[in-house]
């Protein structure tokens, strides 16, 4: 390792120590900061902080809220007001959040110097992977980055996924020369709008440097499998590309075609070796391979993407799964200090210098909808052990908000807290970065059974991994016969992704990432079955509710089993970029 990345390295550490030290007194500042920076905004003044930074003022006068508590200001930003409402520093853009209000992405206001915090938390992240795995300096990342669509408010703000304003800002685009972050996808491949040009074209500059690559890494678990079916089924026109070094003539994109032009060069040997090794029918381990010096896979696999972790073991030969950071369109969390532990075992320490947070008391006393309860609890003072639901308050001017995800602490780093994610409230269904809750699922069935000439007796849904990309099943036990008529379920399956929410069905319609919803029709005394092996577990008859998501395979296997029919949806949901303000 050359000396400078060494310091550099050393230099990260100290810094993950000394704000890892103090934890108190850093929040205790950063609050203060916070409240002195955005004292004259609408939003303060109109809690009588009269100028107050400390947090007894704070926590008695300014109330928690949730999105929908500060939707009308965010709107008023939107449509153009640039007066000093939530931030006293101009709003840049908003940050489109996967979570969702009235079914729309959740606006998340940022300023610009909100990226100076990020980019701080992004250099600490390979200083602390090269504890664990060393020589990663010699080698490249062979991560799969996309960009989304962006739009504009009405006033005039782009909105977009906060990973989009980060690989379009400059601070991605012209990062100076870092070993320890060279990766194998050129910026045009990653800014191709065009998901599958993008794909293809990362995964060409990938099998390219097949030999270099030491890391393969997407976000999320769901885009790593994703690419891998993407290889799966386009590694013969890869393999041809790469034969002749000549790029089909379906790319479209003139910036990616000009890069990518300089980039290929034939290569017979490596076209055979791909082609050898693709056509084998078993694709376990094809990670390790065809990029056989990787080490670890750099994916999230928490929370909702742990659906993912036996596909990924299978691709991959049981790689090492690194999970390393925590973040959001709201704000940037943390980091997981010790990146290669098992998937089970990982914990998120936070921050404090990111944001002010707060924690709610969680309890789970209804069966997965736990309540907040209680007084709030500093960064410094939540107990191991206990849940919490995480409450933030930005530099950029979002007060007390309640961010959704419930977290366990786990253990300490010095004095600050280590967080296991446990999950988000009220999400049901998670393919991608979806999240479907309860009563969109109800509505979605209720709108759908509209086209039936029947009535819906019971329902349940799955999260369905296996297929690539994953997809929605909903198990339907329908009163009595006749059964619907032929295409009345397909219609029906379209009929409920009509009903979802943009996320939904931006990654169905959009970037491909939630396959057809898929019903499948059981037959009749399926739901009474599911009861009955609910009571021979222990369930009280008289709370028995019907589980509106099932996850545990006896559960599915034995929905499976009572199944007449399946039905796909037929069409892709209606989406379209511009939202609605
Ligand atoms: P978004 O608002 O679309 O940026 O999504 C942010 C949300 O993604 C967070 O609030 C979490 O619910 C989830 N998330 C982000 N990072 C992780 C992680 N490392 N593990 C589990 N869930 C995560």
């Amino acid at each position: 390792m050359a000396a400078d990345s060494t310091s550099v390295n050393a230099k990260a550490l100290q810094f993950i120590e000394e704000m890892t030290r103090n934890v108190d007194g850093i929040q205790e500042h950063v609050l203060a900061q916070i409240l002195s920076q955005n004292s004259e905004t609408e939003y303060l003044k109109g809690f009588h902080l009269a100028g107050a930074t400390h947090r007894e003022a704070f926590k008695s006068k300014i109330p928690i809220v949730a999105y929908e508590d500060i939707q009308p200001l965010i709107q008023r930003i939107a449509n153009g007001d640039r007066s000093p409402i939530l931030s006293a520093r101009p709003i840049s853009e908003f940050l489109t959040s996967s979570g969702t209000s009235a079914g729309e992405r959740k606006l998340m206001p940022t300023i610009s110097e909100e990226w100076d915090r990020r980019r701080i938390l992004y250099s600490l992240l390979m200083p602390v992977m090269d504890q664990y795995v060393k020589g990663l300096d010699k080698g490249k990342g062979l991560y799969f980055y996309f960009i989304k669509s962006e739009t504009k408010t009405p006033g005039g703000l782009l909105a977009r996924p906060v990973l989009t304003s980060y690989y379009k800002s400059d601070i991605f685009k012209n990062r100076p020369y870092d070993p320890f972050s060279v990766y194998t996808s050129p910026n045009e491949a990653i800014l191709c709008e065009d998901s599958s040009q993008s794909m293809y074209a990362q995964m060409l500059c990938g099998l390219y440097e097949r030999e270099k690559v030491f890391r393969v890494g997407a976000v999320f678990a769901s885009g790593l499998t994703r690419s891998i079916r993407f290889l799966q089924l386009n590694w013969k026109q890869l393999a041809h590309d790469i034969r002749t070094g000549s790029l089909n003539p379906k790319f479209t994109d003139n910036s990616l075609r000009d890069c990518m032009t300089r980039i290929l060069r034939p290569d017979p040997e490596l076209a055979d070796f791909i082609t050898r090794e693709c056509e084998e029918d078993s694709w376990e381990g094809i990670i390790k391979r065809i990029w056989p010096n990787t080490k670890y896979l750099d994916v999230i696999v928490t929370g909702a993407m742990a659906q993912y972790i036996p596909t990924l073991d299978y691709y991959s030969g049981g790689l090492p799964k690194a999970c390393t950071m925590y973040a959001s369109s709201e704000c940037y969390f943390g980091l997981n200090l010790k990146p290669m532990c098992d998937p089970s075992e990982v914990s998120y320490t936070i921050m404090p210098n990111m944001a002010y947070f707060e924690f709610l008391p969680h309890t789970n006393s209804d069966g997965g909808k736990g309540k907040g309860e209680g007084e709030l609890l500093d960064l410094a003072a939540v107990e191991v052990g206990k849940e919490y639901e995480l409450v933030v308050t930005t530099y950029a001017g979002l007060c007390r908000y309640r961010v959704g995800d419930i977290l366990r602490v786990t253990g300490f780093h010095n004095s600050a807290p280590q967080f296991r994610f446990v999950r988000r409230k009220n999400v049901l269904l998670s393919i991608e970065s979806d999240k479907t809750d309860e009563a969109e699922l109800q509505a979605a069935v209720e709108k759908a059974s509209k086209l039936l000439s029947t009535s819906v007796v019971e329902y349940t849904s799955y999260a369905e991994t296996k297929t690539v990309p994953g997809h929605y099943v909903i198990y339907w036990e329908l009163m009595g016969e006749p059964l619907p008529g032929e295409g009345v379920l397909e219609r029906c399956c379209l009929a409920m992704e009509e009903e979802f929410n943009a996320v939904y069905r931006q990654g169905r319609a959009a970037d491909g990432s939630i396959g057809p919803l898929e019903i499948r029709l059981v037959r009749s005394g399926t739901f009474e079955e599911l009861m009955d092996y609910a009571l021979s577990k222990g369930a009280s008859i008289n709370q028995y509710k019907v589980p509106r998501c099932v996850t545990s395979s006896p559960i599915v296997e034995l929905l499976d089993s009572r199944v007449v029919s399946t039905h796909f949806s037929p069409a892709s949901p209606h989406w379209n970029p511009d939202r609605r303000f």
